[in-house]
């Protein structure tokens, strides 16, 4: 039931596809979409949300480029659509994907009708080969991409892996705007790094502390953020990077290192409570594929690693 419920509030907090998962009773009940809302931030871009959760639109004179969809659940990428049309006389012309995580760009393909999809190179095989509930790029780009509609200029920028191996960030820089979905978590922590290159992670959220042009951050989830956020998230997965490898170095198991780290700077963080174990643990696998201790492992405790997960990383054996 705690795995159940963990499972569920997982869901919630982050952004992959959990499609088929029985949920608790309390989720059941949960009714989607109440708290729409449409935000102007500036005088081109808008946020637009429910549950917690946000994408993005830029408006101008010759059309809107539209950055992310929503939950599938709230019908909010729907409730969307029907708003741009009552309140624009021009069309959504670009969808752009921040990334392949099903829970933001769920619905976006109803934009079909009048956009064109962006996203970066690699988003494209995650949509196909997860059949993703959403619209299928056709404009793919490596590092950098302008889009100039009605003379707003809106950058979609990629700095290599990092949450997902295709996550962007898009940036309005005339009007001092940083949309970085899943990148501006502030004092607010994943479930897990299970799909996170955390090396480039640390590395990119010191770029994006330090980009110019930025006044205002919209993450996906949460209130409206400033740069800080990058640099407050980026020292406490920092200090679990640390953390966890000093620990491993020294030649403590998995479950020692669950019992020895507790990072009680941070408790401050939100979730941290209930995703901290999650955290170490994927850290800890994370982390495992960078190194290789000095004494190799031997058989048995091949077979014990391989059966309790209980790995041992470093020290002493007796062969
Ligand atoms: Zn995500």
């Amino acid at each position: 039931m705690k795995l159940l419920k963990q499972s569920v509030m997982w869901f919630g907090v982050c952004c992959l596809l959990m499609v088929g998962l029985n949920v608790s009773a309390e989720e059941k009940k949960k009714v989607w979409g109440k708290d729409r809302s449409i935000t102007q931030i500036t005088d081109s871009v808008y946020r637009f949300g429910s549950d917690g959760q946000y994408g993005a639109y830029i408006l101008t004179s010759e059309g809107i480029i539209l950055v992310d969809g929503h939950y599938c659940q709230s019908n909010t990428t729907q409730w969307l659509k029907s708003e741009l049309d009552k309140r624009y006389d021009v069309p959504v012309k670009y969808v752009v994907l921040s990334h392949d995580h099903q829970d933001h760009i769920c619905h976006t393909d109803i934009f079909n009708d009048t956009a064109i999809t962006v996203g970066h190179r690699n988003l494209l095989p995650h949509i196909l080969r997860e059949k993703r509930d959403s619209a299928v790029p056709s404009v793919l780009f490596n590092d950098e991409m302008d889009i100039v509609l009605g003379g707003v200029k809106v950058v979609l920028m990629f700095f290599g892996p990092t949450h997902s191996d295709n996550l962007i960030q898009v940036h309005i820089p005339e009007e001092k705007v940083l949309i970085a979905i899943d990148m501006a978590k502030g004092k607010s922590i994943f479930p897990d790094y299970r799909d996170m290159e955390v090396n480039n992670t640390l590395e990119v959220l010191k770029k994006l502390a330090n980009l110019p042009d930025v006044d205002i951050v919209l993450p996906g989830h949460g209130p409206v953020k400033t740069q800080q956020n990058f640099i407050e998230n980026g020292n406490y997965i920092k200090a679990l990077r640390d953390g966890v490898l000093d620990l491993m170095v020294e030649g403590k198991s998995l479950d020692e290192i669950r019992k020895l780290i507790k990072l009680e700077n941070f408790d401050d963080f939100k979730h941290k409570e209930r995703w901290f174990d999650t955290n170490i643990v994927t850290m800890y696998h994370y982390l495992y594929r960078y190194r290789e201790p000095n004494n190799r492992i031997t058989p048995e405790e091949a077979t014990e690693c391989r059966d309790t997960r209980n790995c041992r990383t470093s020290g002493e054996i007796n062969i």
